[in-house]
C-alpha cells in the first residue's frame, strides 16, 4: 500500500518509518519543483528526524514524502500523478537502497502459472497460449522466426544464440475467447520482436498488427 505524507504532519511519516524498516521512501519536491524524485531506505539519516530542521520541514513546505514496503507500488503511483516522473529513480548513496527499475512485462508474457481453474471449468489465460509450446512451434514453423511488424532477425543479427528466439503473440482477444476455443497456430499468432511485442501491448485491448506497421517508418 502506498502512502502520501504531504499535509506536514512529519510526525505520523516519522512513525510509519518506525513501524515499516525495511520500507521504501521516496522523498520529492513540491509543486513544479517536483523534479527530484530520489528513493531511500526507511530510517536512511538524509531522510530521518534532524533537530536544526523546523516542524512540516519533511511534509510540508518543500517536500513530499511517499511510502510503500513495495517500491515498484510508489513508481507506479508516480507514473500515474507525476508528469515530471522521468521512469526511474534517483538511488540515494547513502542508504542504497536495493532498487530495480520496473521491467515491462507483457500480459500475455507472465510465468506458466497464469493457468487457474474456475469451478470446474479450466481457464487458460492469453498468455498460456503464447507460451503452448506446441502452438509456438506451429506457429513459427508456418511464420518463421522474423518479427512480423518491422523484420527483425534474431539469428540473423546475433548468429547461433539467436538462432529459434522470436516471442510469439496471441492475436485473439481473451474475453472473446469462448470455452471451446482451442488456438489456430497460423491464424491466431503471430511471431513478433520483444521490442514490437511490447509496443502492440501499449494498449489493452492491444494494437493490432496493421496499426502497429503503420507506425513504424517502414515501406510494407
Ligand atoms: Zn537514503
Ligand atoms: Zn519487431
Ligand atoms: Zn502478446
Amino acid at each position: 500500500m502506498v502512502e502520501v505524507f504531504k499535509e506536514g504532519n512529519d510526525q505520523a511519516y516519522f512513525e510509519w518509518m518506525k513501524k515499516n524498516p525495511n520500507g521504501f521512501v521516496l522523498n520529492m519536491g513540491r509543486g513544479e519543483g517536483n523534479s527530484f524524485f530520489m528513493i531511500h531506505r526507511s530510517g536512511c539519516s538524509h531522510i530521518s528526524p534532524y533537530f536544526q530542521y523546523d516542524d512540516k520541514a519533511y511534509t510540508g513546505k518543500y517536500l513530499i514524502k511517499i511510502v510503500s514496503n513495495n517500491v515498484a507500488e510508489i513508481e507506479k503511483h508516480c507514473a500515474e500523478n507525476y508528469k515530471k516522473f522521468p521512469g526511474t529513480f534517483r538511488v540515494c548513496k547513502s542508504c542504497r537502497p536495493e532498487y530495480m527499475p520496473q521491467e515491462i512485462t507483457y500480459p500475455d508474457e507472465l510465468e506458466e502459472d497464469e493457468t487457474f481453474i474456475e469451478g470446474a471449468k479450466k481457464t487458460v489465460t492469453v498468455n498460456a497460449y503464447e507460451r503452448d509450446p506446441k502452438a509456438r512451434a506451429k506457429c513459427i514453423a508456418h511464420y518463421g522466426c522474423r518479427c512480423m511488424c518491422c523484420g527483425f532477425d534474431f539469428e540473423e543479427k546475433y548468429g547461433e544464440i539467436g538462432k529459434g528466439f522470436i516471442h510469439v503473440h496471441h492475436l485473439v482477444e481473451i474475453h472473446t475467447i469462448g470455452q471451446s476455443y482451442k488456438v489456430d497456430p497460423k491464424k491466431d499468432l503471430i511471431p513478433l520482436c520483444p521490442n514490437c511485442h511490447a509496443m502492440i501491448h501499449k494498449k489493452s485491448p492491444p494494437y493490432t498488427l496493421e496499426e502497429l506497421k503503420d507506425k513504424i517508418n517502414l515501406v510494407h
